[in-house]
């Protein structure tokens, strides 16, 4: 099958419909249009009775005769509405598109198996611009399960829909009855019993069973992630053989004293085996690229500190960037007594180090006498000059971009190892995947001994509960967090919401001072605030999500999530984890409207049951979608993704990834003839992605 060939050239396109395909879907060839996959199939066995109908439904079938057409109002509000029975009961129908065409073909007395989408209007079912096939002909129909593809509005209004979109494909399908070429090496096809490419194709689109659908839908998900992983690979590896590494072989005297005499606590499982991954790459002949991702409170500093022994030991310097100044100022406070006793020097560099004293550090730094330094960006600036950086570590990679970490590469003639350091959860691998270029590890256990966070779901009604509770735990000496949502879209509402909250605070609870932090104040207000309520100047600290990543206050063990229903998840649990710090018993207080959809009730169920920051990560993805996690949207991928989904085919990704390792390593020079149509293939795929590399 010619997959390059126009699609106007397909029986029932031609150049009108062409253009329209072209400028709504992209869809330009042959192949653009098979690679059309349907979004979802309706079982056209299953046949609904009116009477059974409920709100919320999707697509159904229903069976029945049409009583009485009417015609409404006129020219351009013109539409058409019938009455449909299956004698259970009544819907509407009703067309705004396409008037003459229904009111012409469509025939009272006449059984039609109608497919559509019913909405609940004035106490009655409607059905808008439902499908409506003939019953008797639907029944001869070979196969039950028929595919619906996503079209567009202005497709709809031109008569391209759903419909004639399975005719084109139809069409096109039987024109051309060569098989297709397949893309995938015979050899992975046995491997892994994969349907061929041409067979997947015409199943996907005309399935005959349900059976042989799950087989080509496997088929065409593991083609789409092999090559993702095939291309993510290929990149990882090309950059690594251009970097060799700074060789860290030794463990030396620091990290062994500090290890076994300075060291405040057991490492957990999870800790020792993180360190064990970054020694090891640390100590191979390539650059270290590497993800730690942990979850608040699981104990990445003194991961960071270990990975910093070990270049110091090596001869080298080393480096933490952290976000915010309150946070560097917080690990330079933590670390800074734990290398004391080895003799190391360790100095903070934020914009706040002047004069004098940012001279001194400056040149010890290249003169090489100082050992280890913490900052913030400041750090990136040209004239921060190191004798010999060995390995620069960042904290919160989620604020810092790609960007500045190859900027911090440049601090060295050759490139230091990186650490990047996050607590949003990421499953691995879609970690694996959108940070491509780096390798993951991840502590998935947290220190013995935390005691875990009460979670409550309240809704509005609950108010008067929710304030008896607070004036319970302020009598009792615990400090109280109150967030607000903060949207941009919608600041000066969000805004005005939070001006509200603090003056009915004020209100019932007059005997305490409450302190108030958003995004609209400046840093150094935001600071002040932030260390009155730390030494508990105020009792209650009413604030937007400004609340910083990683300050400790360990009094504030009550958190009140406002409208928590605007939240995303990930962002609730990252909130949730500023309280749980202390010695008192800790609650997270979830505030609704009193009335959630069926998706938000559910969201907020997860946080009430787990604590899991991996599992709220999942559900959240599964609820939402992975687009926005971390701003990384599924299209960014160098392989623009049709029928796999990041997070909901994780076992056939992690197949398709060791399936391209292997390639990679039998065939790294692309010679073998088998390989040859594969290769070729991820070519074509990568050009029409627009995935421009960067390195
Ligand atoms: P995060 O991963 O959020 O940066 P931190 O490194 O700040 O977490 O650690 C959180 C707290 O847990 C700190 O007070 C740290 O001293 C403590 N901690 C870390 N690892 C352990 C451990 N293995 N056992 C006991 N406490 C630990
Ligand atoms: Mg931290």
């Amino acid at each position: 099958m010619n997959l390059n060939m126009d699609v106007k050239y397909i029986k029932g396109v031609g150049p009108v419909r062409a253009e329209l395909l072209d400028k709504e879907l992209g869809i330009k060839t042959v192949g653009d249009l098979l690679y059309h996959f349907p979004y979802r199939y309706i079982d056209r066995t299953e046949v609904h009775r009116i009477s059974e109908l409920v709100e919320d439904m999707p697509y159904v079938q229903l069976k029945g005769q049409i009583f009485d057409i009417t015609s409404e109002g006129e020219g351009r509000k013109k539409r058409l509405r019938a009455t449909f029975s299956d004698g259970s009961g009544w819907v509407d129908l009703i067309w705004f598109n396409q008037i003459k065409f229904v009111e012409k073909n469509l025939k009272c007395n006449k059984t039609y198996l109608l497919l559509g989408k019913p909405a609940m209007w004035n106490g009655r079912f409607s059905i808008a611009h439902p499908e409506m096939d003939d019953a008797e002909k639907v029944n001869a129909m070979d196969g039950t399960l028929q595919a619906l593809y996503h079209t567009t509005d202005r497709m709809k209004k031109s008569a391209l829909g759903s419909k004639q979109m399975q005719d084109i494909i139809s069409a096109a399908l039987e024109m051309d009855k060569t098989p297709l070429q397949e893309v995938l090496p015979q050899q992975i096809l046995m491997e892994h019993d994969l349907m061929p490419l041409d067979q997947a194709i015409r199943v996907l689109h005309r399935p005959t069973s349900a059976n042989l659908l799950a087989q080509a839908t496997n088929r065409m998900k593991f083609e789409e992630l092999f090559f993702l992983q095939l291309s993510l690979l290929q990149s990882a590896k090309s950059q690594a053989e251009k970097n060799a590494g700074l060789k860290c072989e030794r463990i030396g005297k620091y990290f062994n004293d500090f290890f076994h005499t300075y060291l405040p606590f057991p490492l957990t499982e999870a800790q020792k085996r993180v360190v064990r991954e970054i020694r090891s790459d640390m100590r191979g002949p390539y650059q270290m690229n590497r993800l730690l991702q942990g979850d608040v409170g699981s104990g990445k500093t003194i991961v960071a500190l270990l990975t910093c022994l070990i270049a110091i030991d090596n001869g080298y310097q080393a480096t933490i960037m952290a976000p915010t100044e309150i946070l560097a100022e917080q690990h330079y406070a933590s670390i800074l007594p734990l290398v004391e006793g080895l003799g190391l020097r360790v100095e903070l560099l934020t914009g706040n180090v002047k004069g004098k004293q940012r001279k001194q550090i400056l040149d010890d730094l290249k003169g090489g006498s100082l050992d280890i330094l913490i900052g913030t960006h400041a750090l990136i600036e040209p004239t921060v000059v190191f004798k010999n950086l060995g390995i620069a570590i960042i904290d919160e990679q989620h604020r810092f971009g790609v960007k500045q970490r190859a900027m911090l590469w440049s601090k060295n003639v050759h490139p230091p190892h990186i650490l990047v350091m996050t607590a949003t959860p990421i499953p691995r691998t879609l970690a694996m995947t959108v940070y491509g270029d780096l390798d993951v590890s991840i502590i998935d256990e947290l220190p013995p001994g935390r005691k875990p966070i009460t979670t409550l779901h309240y809704h509005e009604l609950d108010r008067p509960k929710l304030y008896d509770g607070i004036r319970y735990q302020l009598q009792m000496g615990v400090q109280v967090y109150f967030v607000y949502p903060l949207i941009a879209e919608s600041e000066k509402i969000d805004l005005k919401n939070l001006e509200e909250g603090f003056v009915n605070l004020e209100a019932a609870f007059p005997e305490y001072q409450i302190g108030k932090v958003h995004g609209k104040m400046l840093p150094a207000e935001k600071d002040a605030v932030m260390q009155d309520f730390k030494q508990g100047k105020y009792h209650i600290l009413v604030s937007t999500t400004v609340i910083e990543v990683g300050v400790n206050v360990p009094n504030a063990a009550v958190m009140v999530v406002e409208n928590a229903e605007r939240f995303g998840l990930s962002q609730l649990h990252q909130l949730r984890g500023r309280v749980g710090r202390g010695e008192n018993k800790s609650y997270c207080i979830l505030m609704t409207k009193n009335k959630l959809a069926e998706n938000t009730q559910k969201r907020i169920a997860v946080m009430t049951e787990t604590q899991d920051g991996f599992v709220i990560a999942e559900e959240d993805m599964k609820l939402r979608g992975p687009g926005d996690i971390d701003g990384t949207q599924q299209s960014g991928l160098p392989i623009n993704l049709k029928i796999a989904h990041l997070v909901r085919d994780v076992g056939v990704m992690e197949k398709a990834r060791e399936c391209a390792k292997k390639i990679l390593q039998l065939d790294s020079n692309h010679t073998l003839p088998a390989n040859a149509v594969m290769w070729k293939h991820l070519k074509e795929m990568k050009k029409e992605s627009n995935f421009s590399e960067i390195s």
